[in-house]
């Protein structure tokens, strides 16, 4: 695994302004395993410029041919799947397998699928006597969390460049490898010089500057509400547009009529999924009171599963924070099943597969995003009631409902506010939008409804 000491802006590594350096840590060992460049506003400048300086060649690029470029950046993804797969297990903790399947395997697959729609996408319309062009929206400011580090980046970069748009990247400070990775696979696929940049640093410093910048259009972030709440301010401020993936706090309505062992196992198991650390993870299960302890059970048995299998939390601070969620929901009396604050490893930032029973909606554990492994079950005597729990949080980006006719789980899902429901233990399709309700954010992800967020429109009449 390679660290560059450099920015890449302008289609080469380029010393970085300053001196200052971000330590990466391997989450299971605690080593630092590389440093990458912690930017400076100044690089930031730099690479909105080269990010302008190349706008009007690629946005008057023909998407058939921005389509070949994509098509070729997914062929370098699958060629350097292993080595993906490597970096974010050695920098997020990842297990291998979840690694190679997911934090590899989804970028393949959305770099593909906005491959196809650049090449397919209807950039013109006809709307009675009125041509309507879809025009990209010019320079793109990205900033990415770190929980699925090369998925967040691609699901910005694969659309803004379908959409001929050019973009800088500020990678989360605790996963930069697979994010300077990201820059080589661009570079080898033969984008021209300043389409695509990357600047690592921290989110106070170098993301600020980025959101910040008058050259760029439209900033692009997924994080924290908190955070993101702040980004909306300036670019609201600037009368910019922008597009925010925040937080979430996803129920997993399992109505009487499920599969409850199905629902329950599959419902676990996306809960621990990533240690946690999915924005859209079902973190509240709710289940009928007349099955209710027989879920417990089930829970309970699940989480055990895990056990050992669970890589670690990020870093040492998300462990703090997640422990101490743990002993909140300990204090204001929800039940615990499984797991808690001990460790289940003497080294590394692991924290053990938990599940809370008699959760209220009213606890912290209930409202706030944890993310963790920490799953809360709560008790529901009729659908209103279940209805008012799934919907009473300041989120919407998720949930499932599960029922034993899938009629009647629609009608419950389309009364949810929220931005996407599975049914059943539906499959996830790349191609259907992604984004929330509510503070779970503004704009969508993925497929043509993620491709329209980078492009403006154009009227002409005649
Ligand atoms: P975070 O908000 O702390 O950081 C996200 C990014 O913002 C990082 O690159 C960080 O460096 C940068 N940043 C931090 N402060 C900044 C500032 N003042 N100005 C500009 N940039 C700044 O979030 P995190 O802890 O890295 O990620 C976890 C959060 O992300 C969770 O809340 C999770 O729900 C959310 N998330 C949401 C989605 C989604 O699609 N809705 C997806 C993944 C993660």
């Amino acid at each position: 695994m390679k660290a560059h000491d450099g920015m890449y802006i302008d289609g080469d590594w380029r010393p970085a302004a300053g001196p200052d350096v971000i330590e990466v840590v391997n989450p299971v060992d605690e080593q630092v395993i590389a440093t990458v460049p912690a930017g400076t506003p100044q690089d930031v400048d730099t690479a909105v410029g080269a990010a302008r300086a190349a706008l009007p060649g690629w946005a008057a690029t023909p998407p058939a041919e921005r389509a070949a470029r994509l098509t070729a950046l997914r062929d370098v993804l699958v060629a350097r799947k292993d080595e993906i797969a490597e970096t974010v297990t050695a920098e997020l903790g990842a297990p291998l397998p979840f690694a190679q399947a997911v934090h590899a395997g989804l970028p393949i697959a959305v770099a593909g699928s906005y491959a196809e729609l650049a090449a397919t996408h209807a950039f013109e319309e006809k709307v009675g006597n009125s041509t309507v062009l879809h025009e990209p929206i010019g320079v793109v400011g990205a900033i990415t969390p770190w929980n699925y580090p090369l998925h967040q980046i691609v699901a910005k970069v694969a659309p803004a460049l379908a959409a001929g748009c050019t973009i800088v990247v500020k990678p989360a400070e605790d996963t930069p490898l697979v994010a300077q990775l990201f820059a080589e696979a661009v570079h080898e696929a033969g984008l021209p010089a300043g389409v695509f940049n990357l600047v690592t640093g921290l989110g106070p410093i170098a993301g600020q500057a980025l959101a910040e910048h008058p050259g760029v259009d439209l900033v692009s972030f997924t994080g924290s509400t908190a955070v993101g709440r702040q980004i909306g301010a300036t670019a609201g401020a600037a009368v910019k547009k922008v597009t925010l993936e925040l937080g979430g706090k996803s129920a997993n309505v399992i109505l009487p009529s499920a599969d409850l062992a199905k629902a329950v196992n599959v419902g676990v198991a996306n809960a621990m999924s990533n240690s946690g650390q999915t924005c859209s993870a079902w973190t509240r299960m709710l289940v009928h009171t007349s099955r209710y302890e027989e879920a417990v059970g089930l829970a309970r048995e699940a989480a055990a599963k895990y056990g050992d299998r669970i890589g670690p939390v990020v870093n040492a601070k998300q462990r703090a924070r997640v422990l101490s969620y743990i002993d909140k929901g300990l204090a204001e009396g929800a039940r615990l099943v499984a797991g808690g604050t001990e460790s289940p490893r003497e080294q590394g930032y692991f924290v053990s597969p938990t599940v809370f029973a008699d959760v209220t909606s009213d606890m912290t554990i209930a409202q706030e995003e944890i993310f963790g492994p920490v799953l809360s079950i709560l008790r529901y005597d009729d659908e209103e009631e279940a209805l008012r729990i799934a919907n009473g949080t300041l989120y919407g980006l998720a949930g499932a409902v599960w029922a034993g006719d899938e009629a009647e789980a629609v009608a419950f899902a389309r009364r949810m506010d929220t931005g996407q429901v599975d049914i059943n233990g539906g499959r996830f399709n790349p191609l259907a939008p992604f984004g929330g309700y509510k503070q779970s954010g503004v704009g969508r992800e993925l497929g043509a409804h993620g491709l329209s967020e980078y492009l403006q429109t154009k009227s002409l009449q005649f």
